[in-house]
């Protein structure tokens, strides 16, 4: 690694990744060679994506990879904890807020999946609150503070094991994220002209098990039509 001084800042100028380098070039030869012609005809036509996914960060469960969709087909965010902030219209950053109205507004996306998933890190550490924070700015902290109601109810509760909390909470968040959506004017208003479906889902790492969320009840389980 090389440093050079610039006018304003050291910049770390090191190699690119070789490992992202050799898959482009898998990508290249595979997957565009033979959707050349759908990644043409999505940059003439712009995109269309059919569902708007809010997924966890975790390098596990990307949703491109779970759902087995193509280019243009998804319309992805990913934060930690695959949690969508309440409404709240302050001049403040909102990013999630960001690609929601995009999706929304702009690509007239009418339905949404909330993706959670096991062992996820964020929902650990909304249940650790006695962790040290990461950092001195506590991002996480502060972020999975969405959650904080919640978390301490499940934290609280000596009948269930560590496993069990860890388990509820990841469920919980997914429909506190999608309660959250229904704050939003143009989900809500969409919603309940029956032009808009949110969707809840897990995904379990470990044995590839999808589960969805019953709209009605909120109970998870894995859909009848899985071809396990
Ligand atoms: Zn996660």
């Amino acid at each position: 690694m090389i440093f050079v001084a610039g006018p304003f800042m050291w910049l770390a100028m090191s190699s690119f990744p070789t490992r992202l380098l050799e898959g482009y070039q898998s990508f290249m030869s595979g997957r565009y060679t033979a959707e050349r012609n759908r990644y043409r005809d999505l940059a003439e036509a712009g995109q269309e994506p059919h569902t708007l996914v809010i997924a966890c960060c975790d390098s596990r469960a990307a949703p491109e990879t779970v759902f087995d969709c193509g280019p243009g087909e998804l319309f992805v965010v990913r934060n930690v904890a695959n949690l969508v902030p309440p409404y709240a219209p302050d001049g403040n950053f909102h990013s999630t807020s960001a690609a929601l109205e995009f999706a929304v507004q702009s690509l007239k996306i009418r339905q949404i999946v909330v993706l959670g998933h096991g062992r996820c890190g964020g929902i650990k550490a909304a249940l650790d609150v006695d962790a040290a924070p990461l950092s001195p700015g506590d991002f996480i902290g502060q972020w999975m503070g969405l959650l904080k109601p919640a978390a301490q109810q499940i934290k609280d509760s000596v009948l269930l094991t560590s496993g069990e909390r860890q388990f509820a909470l990841e469920h919980i968040s997914i429909r506190n994220s999608i309660a959250n959506l229904r704050t939003f004017p143009c989900v809500k208003i969409l919603e309940d002209r029956g032009k808009m479906a949110l969707h809840g889902a897990w995904f379990d790492i470990s044995t590839g098990e999808l589960w969805v969320m019953n709209s009605q009840t909120g109970d998870f389980s894995r859909p009848e039509t899985s071809l396990a």
